[in-house]
């Protein structure tokens, strides 16, 4: 431990050589300044590699409060111990209202003078302890503010950074269902493509063996189309393979299902449709088809469609069914197009399995 800077202010050496004989040099280091004003000059300069731990004032006539004011300012935060040897209980009484640590009387036994020296020495001590503690604590309050608002920092970066993924995740899962969407559907007519069109037939019929249910199927082809081709160009045959299809979505029920067949044939799957209530949508959709004008580079094209409905018998497979329809489409076609034609033969009904 280093010694303690002991400070001691008095006109004749009498005290500081006391003290030396009675305290160690490993314990103090005493010096004896003669004036006030030149232990204002130390402490102002108060070197911090060798602070006064101690200042012990031989006080005679010398107005000292004024002096023993101002240093417990300037050592507000400071550690340092302030004793006072005087004889006037007058200068005790207003130096021990300045805030002095300790004061003894001049006639001060030796053994005493040491010990309460001894006693300052420990309490600067434990001062220079609060201050080094509260130093640490200051730091680690510090460190830990800085650290806080580190992670504060990350945890707004981060949460940045989540709701970025958030984004691009629903903005993957919308790309998603529209690539899904496509793949289901036919690009001209926005209606189920083959594959699509195959399986959902599949799906209702499984439905309509369980549930018992009546299943109906309508095949449509545009008549002559091959003419639109030819007469308006190929891209007038695309508008109406257009038309065609946004008209039987515009006219199905929300259950029923529609799909690009071919080229410009169309199946439409009509779940818990019994023939005679398929014939009449097909009737309602040929009507459709024949009223309406399609305009196309500054053609009115009209056209009409030819349609066979079948209703699914249990036992038959997919294409057994839609042959049948394809079969009474073509009839229609004989018959003269622009008409609707039941497959009734051989003549059978649904039902449960088993
Ligand atoms: P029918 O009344 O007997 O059905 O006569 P059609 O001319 O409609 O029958 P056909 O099967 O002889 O002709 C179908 C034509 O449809 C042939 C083909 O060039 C045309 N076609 C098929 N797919 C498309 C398409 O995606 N766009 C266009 N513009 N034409 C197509
Ligand atoms: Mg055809
Ligand atoms: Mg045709």
């Amino acid at each position: 431990m280093k010694p303690i800077h002991l400070l001691v202010i008095e006109k004749v050496d009498t005290l500081s050589e006391r003290l030396r004989n009675l305290l160690s040099s490993e314990e103090f280091t005493i010096t004896t300044i003669p004036s006030i004003q030149e232990a204002e000059k130390i402490l102002e300069e108060f070197p911090l590699d060798r602070p006064v731990g101690i200042v012990l004032i031989h006080a005679r006539e010398e107005p000292w409060e004024e002096f023993v004011r101002s240093l417990r300012k300037q050592f507000f935060l400071t550690p340092l111990q302030l004793l006072v040897i005087t004889e006037s209980l007058e200068q005790q009484k207003l130096l021990l209202e300045e805030g002095m640590d300790d004061i003894f009387h001049p006639a001060i036994s030796d053994d005493e003078l040491a010990l309460r020296v001894r006693v300052a020495g420990m309490r600067y001590r434990r001062q220079v302890q609060l201050v080094e503690e509260r130093e640490f604590l200051r730091k680690a309050v510090k460190q830990e503010e800085e650290l806080a608002a580190k992670i504060m920092d990350q945890n707004r970066k981060l949460k940045r950074a989540f709701e970025d993924i958030e984004r691009v995740n629903e903005e993957l899962v919308r790309a998603n269902k529209e690539l899904e969407r496509i793949a289901r559907h036919d690009a001209l007519s926005g209606l189920l493509n083959r594959i699509t069109l195959f399986n959902a037939v599949d799906a209702e019929i499984e439905r309509s063996l369980r549930s018992g249910a009546p299943l109906s199927g309508i095949m449509v082809d545009i008549d002559h189309f091959k003419n639109i081709n030819d007469d308006y160009g190929h891209q007038c045959g695309d508008e109406v393979i257009r038309m065609i299809g946004s008209w039987l979505l515009g006219n199905l029920r929300k259950y029923d299902l529609a799909g690009r067949y071919g080229g410009e044939e169309f199946f439409v799957v009509l779940p818990n449709t019994r023939l005679n209530h398929a014939v009449k949508i097909a009737e309602r959709f040929r009507k459709t088809v024949q009223t309406y004008t399609i305009q196309c580079n500054s053609h009115s094209i009209q056209i009409t469609a030819s349609m066979g409905v079948a209703e699914y018998r249990m036992g038959e497979t997919r294409d057994m069914w839609i042959n049948r329809c394809d079969r009474a489409m073509y009839v229609a076609k004989h018959r003269g197009r622009n008409q609707v034609v039941a497959d009734t033969f051989p003549s059978g009904h649904t039902g449960r399995l088993g």
